[in-house]
C-alpha cells in the first residue's frame, strides 16, 4: 500500500517529458496500404543506417511488406 503512494510520485515527475518526447509518425505501408503508429525514437534509431535523404523504412506488421512514413498533409486534392 505504501508503495503505491511512491509509484504515484514517480509517474508524475514523468508525465512531463513524457508527453514532451514520445512523437508518434504515422506510416502506411506500401504493399498492404495499412498504417501504423510508430513513436519518433524508433525512426530515429532505424535512420542511424540511412544515407541524408532516405527514407526510413519498417517492416509491416501486418503483411511484413515495406513501410514508409505517411504523407499527413493532405494538400492536393
Ligand atoms: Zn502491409
Amino acid at each position: 500500500m505504501s508503495n503505491r503512494k511512491e509509484l504515484d510520485k514517480k509517474d508524475k515527475s514523468q508525465e512531463g517529458w513524457l508527453d514532451e518526447e514520445l512523437v508518434i509518425v504515422e506510416f502506411e505501408c506500401i504493399d498492404c496500404k495499412k498504417t501504423d503508429d510508430v513513436p519518433d525514437y524508433i525512426i530515429d534509431e532505424c535512420s542511424l543506417d540511412l544515407k541524408k535523404g532516405e527514407e526510413v523504412e519498417l517492416e509491416c506488421p501486418f503483411c511484413h511488406g515495406t513501410m514508409i512514413k505517411a504523407k499527413n498533409a493532405p494538400s492536393d486534392e
